[in-house]
């Protein structure tokens, strides 16, 4: 039973981490935690998240975040992303039993979605599309207030929208798709293939860095270095090709972009928007705000208390 006063927990495991975060029936942020653990100690760890943060009051419910989707009949995890074998099938049960406590799991790109647009980026609007542009690209949709999560729980699988028909081969079984040009992985693999062919882009300080990664490109780019501005602002072309597609499809009020990617700040934002203007029909470009996430790694976990909170309230 929820009871006003009661609070609710959200925590997102990512490899072998875990963050998770605090809230009360109103929303408000009051406290976040981060662990690292070993992978067969991952519902230890989590009850343990759970009992720390119960110190600061009664505990309703705990909101899940995982890198996969949840089956909505059975509450098992399908398709986890990580290879590591963390995220167990059963995750809901065992947790459950470990913390005596309902609990509402979530992917975790829809959890960070639904933080921004509770909590973040996305205050204020009643439709919203989140993509999340880190090591993969995914994406969530908010239709009327709610996550709209499709027929079998895959919607707004942004990142494998194909961008290049002719293109590499993705993950997915698709070629050209999005996250393979636009991931972090992506650009650091299009950097060092032009590094090897482009002579002038020798000149550029990435050239000295063998093992660079995203991060090194983004920061390059801060710098002035021209080499690290040109891949930043082609990756923005091609996430903005992404974004009108979705913008043109549902006509959405706000696109918040999230992920480490988006670190790269106004750098990458500018030739994101300006490549959906150039793209997107124009009526439906003029009715949407294209904006940075606010929330940061806090998203994810912030959404998955959210969607715990008002799972218990519907
Ligand atoms: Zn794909």
């Amino acid at each position: 039973m929820t009871t006003p006063g009661s609070n609710f927990i959200g925590i997102n495991v990512s490899g072998t981490q875990a963050r998770a975060a605090l809230v009360d029936h109103d929303g408000a942020l009051l406290d976040t935690k981060v662990a690292q653990f070993a992978p067969r100690e991952l519902i230890s760890q989590l009850a343990a998240m759970v009992e720390d943060l119960g110190s600061r009051g009664p505990v309703a419910s705990i909101g899940g975040a995982i890198p996969g989707r949840v089956n909505r009949q059975t509450d098992g995890v399908i398709a986890p992303r990580d290879g590591s074998g963390t995220i167990i099938e059963d995750l809901h049960g065992e947790l459950m039993r470990a913390t005596g406590l309902r609990v509402e799991l979530e992917n975790d790109a829809n959890a960070a979605a639904y933080g921004e647009f509770k909590a973040g980026a996305g205050r204020g609007a009643r439709n919203m599309f989140y993509m999340m542009i880190g090591n993969g690209i995914g994406g969530a949709i908010i239709l009327d207030g709610k996550l709209w999560t499709g027929a079998s729980g895959f919607a707004g699988e942004v990142g494998h929208i194909t961008i290049d028909a002719e293109g590499l081969q993705c993950v997915c079984g698709n070629t050209g798709c999005l996250e393979t040009v636009a991931s972090a992985p992506s650009i650091v693999r299009r950097a060092r293939e032009r590094l090897n062919r482009d002579s002038t882009s020798s000149l550029s300080r990435l050239a000295l860095n063998k093992t660079f990664t995203a991060e090194d490109i983004a920061h390059q780019a801060n710098e002035g270095d021209d080499f690290a501005l040109m891949m930043i602002e082609r990756t923005g072309k091609y996430i903005g090709t992404g974004v009108a597609s979705v913008i043109n499809l549902l006509n959405i009020e706000r696109i918040v972009l999230g992920g480490g990617v988006m670190d790269a700040g106004s750098l990458i934002l500018n030739p994101i928007i300006q490549e959906v203007k150039r793209r997107a029909f124009q009526p439906c470009f003029e009715a949407t705000e294209i904006v940075a996430a606010k929330l940061g790694l806090d998203g994810a976990p912030i959404g998955a208390a959210l969607l715990a909170r008002d799972a218990a309230t519907d």
